[in-house]
């Protein structure tokens, strides 16, 4: 995890220093980061709301709301999209679930060009055959790609 950016805009750093008496370089955690953002209230914190299901409309109901809705946080890009850009490419991410991700599609289209290509059936034990041969023709390779 990278350094933070305090209310200040002075850098805040997540780990302890190596000198550190009791907890040399170890992860501070969120309420010590709350802490020195002068953010914690005098009545204390949950780490979290019970299944993640906060108030609507609260900002400082639990740690993890209180950090997400923390500029340097809400403007931190993944590190999947900071090295794809860092190569100079753009990302775009398909939406969670999308077929092109779905190998299940892949293996239905390939299958349904398949038994186009094979020509027509004229009875429905043959379709059942070809279909089921299609299917099975299907490499691995092809499903996964
Ligand atoms: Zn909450």
């Amino acid at each position: 995890m990278q350094d933070g950016t305090l209310p200040t805009g002075e850098c805040q750093q997540f780990y302890f220093p190596l000198h550190h008496p009791t907890m040399p370089g170890w992860f501070k955690g969120m309420e010590e980061i709350i802490h020195e953002r002068g953010l914690w209230p005098a009545e204390g914190l949950l780490a979290q709301c019970l299944g993640f299901h906060c108030p609507l409309g609260k900002t400082d109901c639990c740690c993890w709301q209180l950090l997400y809705m923390q500029p340097d946080f809400l403007n931190q890009k993944s590190l999947l999209l900071e090295l794809v850009e860092s190569c100079g490419h753009l990302c775009d991410f398909y939406p969670k679930y999308h077929c092109k991700l779905n190998f299940i599609e892949q293996y239905w289209g390939a299958a349904k060009l398949h038994f186009r290509v094979i020509g027509c059936v004229k009875t429905i034990g043959e379709m059942e055959t070809k279909v089921i041969e299609c299917l099975d023709d299907i490499p691995l390779l092809q499903i996964r790609w």
